[in-house]
């Protein structure tokens, strides 16, 4: 591992001075979890860790207002168990479960989650990998490598990594947005606004400044909230990282639908929103063969390579069984 030097600030403010007199080698340090797994592989190598842990009132799970406001210090484990998380956006409750393991959801944060970075073998194989993600310019080892679960929505020439988290899928079927702090002040950005497809630049996955801070995420509250699932498929079902996920949302009136949201997860190198597949829907009676049509739609222009043809079909089979499990909560 490379030496580093560590601060404490003791409010977010000076936590954003900090990243600004740290330069490009700083990094914030919250629950750990992938920070130091990347660190001890030599893919990350911050000259300056600066530890938020102990920032006051970042760890807030406040459900009580028009919108519930999670704070970007929130634990996975203490927001996917509470009770009006649970009963207002079941999606988002099980996108939480569903990740990594209890003793990580135990110390991992919200901010932290949004900001894990792929788990592409050769981003994390690290030298002699060639990888344009994490050194530009220097080529991309999946394109003629093992490609099973590589991205196939959204993905360039450059870089075909997925994004791989959960929490962001439910959180933009949701029209969440995030509460960042820079040194110009606070600003707004919806959660679907946070990520970048990997164009040319794999290496800027996000909209964030690189001396900016998420303080907190805002998840307005509606009829769909309650009528949603979070549905993830993977090689085994504990532990492990979406082949496929959909996140739906359901606002049914009578039979009809009348309006969907469906957001992808684990096929595509951005958190999806399939918003074709959630027009089609509109105005329909969601029968079996309406939700299969509308996961067809969404995994249309899919761009499949050697390995990963079979998650086409897994990828509609995923959508439409989460519209179906939805329907049953409206
Ligand atoms: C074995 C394993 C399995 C996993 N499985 C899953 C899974 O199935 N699904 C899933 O979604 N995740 C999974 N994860 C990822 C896990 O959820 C993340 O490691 C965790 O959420 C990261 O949170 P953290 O607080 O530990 O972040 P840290 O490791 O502390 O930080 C991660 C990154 O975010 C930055 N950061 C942290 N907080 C902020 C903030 N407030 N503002 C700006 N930047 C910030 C850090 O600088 C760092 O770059 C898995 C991880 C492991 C190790
Ligand atoms: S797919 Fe992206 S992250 Fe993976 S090796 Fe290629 S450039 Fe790197």
């Amino acid at each position: 591992m490379h030496p580093f030097t560590y601060s404490r600030p003791a409010t977010a403010a000076e936590a954003v001075s900090a990243i600004v007199a740290g330069g490009p080698g700083a990094r914030l340090l919250a629950g750990g979890t992938t920070i130091y797994d990347l660190m001890k592989l030599n893919v990350e190598k911050p000259t300056h860790l600066i530890d938020i842990t102990r920032l006051e009132g970042l760890d807030c799970i406040d459900a009580g207002g028009a919108e519930l406001t999670l704070g970007a210090l929130a634990r996975m484990s203490d927001v996917a168990a509470h009770p009006q998380v649970v009963a207002e956006f079941p999606a988002l409750s099980e996108s939480l479960w569903r990740a990594a393991s209890q003793q990580l959801r135990n110390m991992a944060t919200l901010g932290g989650n949004l900001l894990q970075r792929t788990r592409c073998a050769y981003f994390r194989g690290g030298e002699p990998f060639p990888c344009n993600k994490r050194k530009p310019g220097s080529g991309c080892a999946a394109q003629h490598g093992l490609d099973r679960g590589q991205a196939l929505l959204g993905g360039s020439d450059a870089c075909t990594a997925v994004y791989p988290g959960d929490l962001a899928i439910a959180l933009v079927a949701f029209d969440a947005t995030i509460d960042v702090l820079g040194p110009r002040g606070e600003r707004t950005i919806t959660v679907e606004e946070l990520y970048r497809e990997p164009g040319d630049e794999p290496h800027i996955e996000t909209n964030l400044g690189p001396d900016e801070m998420i303080l907190r995420i805002r998840v307005p509250k509606d009829a769909a909230g309650r009528a949603s699932t979070y549905h993830k498929i993977r090689d085994r079902e504990s532990y492990a990282f979406a082949l496929a996920s959909a996140a739906v949302a359901l606002d049914v009136d009578g039979d009809r639908v009348r309006a969907a949201r469906i957001a992808i997860g684990g096929l595509a190198t951005r958190p999806w929103r399939a918003r074709a597949a959630e027009q089609a829907l509109c105005g329909k009676v969601l029968t079996s063969r309406a939700a299969r049509e509308a996961g067809e739609t969404a995994l249309q222009g899919a761009n499949p390579g050697r390995d990963n043809v079979f998650r086409i079909e897994l990828g509609v089979r995923t959508v439409a069984d989460a519209l179906m499990i939805a329907k049953h909560r409206t």
